[in-house]
């Protein structure tokens, strides 16, 4: 049975926690899918992709309104398709040649195939490529196995032809009609792509809004936008699902107008995902789990289980990959110096949502200041009212801020409309440097007129001494 210094499952931002500092380890890797994991694969990267050029298509929607008359022509959907898969998948196997052949990997060694822990810090690999399983023991693991799509329990939905976003975009052909069952933030990016591409998007959502764990404001524009786009089916509880004689699937949905159904041609489902610490059997090596299946790990990303570490979507409620990528940094910097750990630092973590429009947010929301009895003040900005916003003829983006009205501090920032992802970074590094409101809005210059006016005319709002 090989014995390792280091072990680490999954190849998602665990991949990136060797470097040569470990050339003297004997370290292994294991990964039961493609190189890279999620976000290079299935995640992040092919979704902007698709989001990028799903705003390319939408141009001459919004061009008519300036005057501007542009034609879409047609997507040519495969050569979309290929275009994208066709720049992502030499990445992942460039990646995967790295770790097998180069010789600053002379000291790793790669397991393809599924792992799961048989005992305490015991791993077996059904290895990928037909070979007997292998049981490999090491002094430490590194627990970077990610997450997976779940369905949710509806009678039917797992006998009907689904699509998740793991496959969604590879598909052959477009469809004329797509159901979207979910209402985070996948569906609404989805939404925005094949919208875009011409499909008819119905999105069915078993709350009353849409991105329901945004600020309440942004929430609600969000939903009325979405509605005036897509078919937008809310308050909704799916009965059922089941194939139409046509080839397409149908969901039955029960609602505050009694029973109907909805019809598409392609059913994706987008309502949530699981870590992924039940198929690594993480129990049976005594590693603790929270009841979402998340690995239980301290500030220093160290599981109960001395050695044993856990970083990314297994462990981390938020899900994101700048959160996996800083977690892969502490536990690189633990495993090399663990007498001198360092935490993870989750204070302000911010997520944006590349649909149309864009969502940006960090901090509390509104709602959430509410609940918890965090004293505050807020103010609002509509990218109408600032020069670029309104020479772009914005009439529904808008930021928010939260502030604290004793030290100006702020402690939430939310914005909705063009560029929000790229708008939201300077208030996120005022939170994380402490920079209160009214020395950032007046101690600095804002190019005139460019859209960060938009942050700092939020900024001046606020109602602070
Ligand atoms: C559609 C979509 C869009 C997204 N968009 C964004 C975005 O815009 N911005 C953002 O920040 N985040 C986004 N995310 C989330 C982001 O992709 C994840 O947070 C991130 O990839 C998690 O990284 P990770 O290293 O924890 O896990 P992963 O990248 O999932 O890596 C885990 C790896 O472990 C392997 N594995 C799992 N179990 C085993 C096992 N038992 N044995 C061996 N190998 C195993 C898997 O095959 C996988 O390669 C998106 C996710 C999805 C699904």
């Amino acid at each position: 049975m090989p014995h390792y210094d280091l072990v680490i499952v999954g190849t998602g931002s665990g991949n990136s926690i060797l470097d040569p500092r470990f050339a003297d380890w004997k370290t292994a890797i294991v990964e039961k899918g493609v190189f890279g994991g999620t976000c290079l694969n299935v995640g992040c990267i092919p979704t902007k992709m698709f989001v990028h050029t799903a705003d390319v298509a939408a141009a001459p929607a919004a061009g008519a309104r300036l005057g501007v008359d542009l034609r879409l022509e047609g997507v040519r959907w495969r050569d979309v398709r290929d275009r994208i898969f066709g720049r992502i998948d030499p990445i992942a196997e460039g990646g995967r040649r790295y770790r097998k052949e180069h010789e600053d990997n002379a000291a790793v060694t790669v397991y393809e195939g599924q792992g799961r822990f048989t005992g305490h810090k015991e791993l077996t690999v059904s290895l990928a490529d037909g070979r007997p399983p292998e049981t490999l023991t090491a002094d430490r693991f590194v627990l970077a196995a990610g997450g997976r799509s779940v369905l949710p329990d509806v009678p039917g939905l797992a006998d009907v032809p689904h699509h998740t976003s793991d496959t969604v975009m590879r598909i052959d052909e477009l469809p004329e009609r797509m159901v979207i069952l979910g209402s985070g933030f996948v569906a609404a990016e989805f939404a925005h792509v094949f919208a875009s591409f011409g499909v008819r998007v119905t999105i069915v959502a078993r709350s009353g809004a849409l991105l329901r764990a945004e600020d309440v404001d942004v929430s609600t524009r969000f939903t009325e936008l979405a509605a005036r786009r897509f078919d937008v089916r809310l308050n909704r509880t799916t009965v059922g699902a089941r194939r139409t004689p046509d080839g397409g699937v149908a969901l039955d949905l029960a609602g505050p107008d009694g029973a109907e159904s909805v019809e598409g041609d392609l059913l994706l489902v987008a309502t949530g995902r699981r870590p992924n610490s039940d198929l690594l059997d993480v129990a049976a090596t005594g590693v603790t789990t929270l009841p979402s299946g998340h690995v239980v790990v301290d500030d220093h990303q160290r599981t109960v289980v001395d050695g044993i570490y856990a970083l990314g979507d297994i462990s981390s409620a938020f899900e994101l990959k700048h959160v996996a990528n800083h977690e892969s940094r502490v536990v690189q910097h633990n495993l090399l110096h663990p007498d001198e750990p360092i935490a993870a630092d989750h204070r302000f973590v911010p997520h944006a949502v590349f649909s149309s429009p864009q969502v940006a947010s960090v901090g509390l929301t509104e709602q959430q200041a509410r609940e918890r009895g965090v004293p505050y003040v807020s103010a609002t900005q509509d990218y109408a009212g600032i020069a670029y916003g309104w020479a772009m003829e914005d009439s529904t983006g808008f930021a928010k801020l939260l502030a604290d009205p004793a030290t100006g501090l702020l402690l939430g920032a939310h914005i909705i409309g063009p560029q929000a992802s790229t708008l939201i970074q300077p208030l996120i590094q005022a939170m994380s440097f402490s920079l209160d409101a009214r020395t950032m809005a007046r101690g600095q210059y804002w190019i005139h007129p460019a859209m960060p006016e938009l942050v700092e005319n939020a900024l001046l709002n606020l109602p602070l001494n």
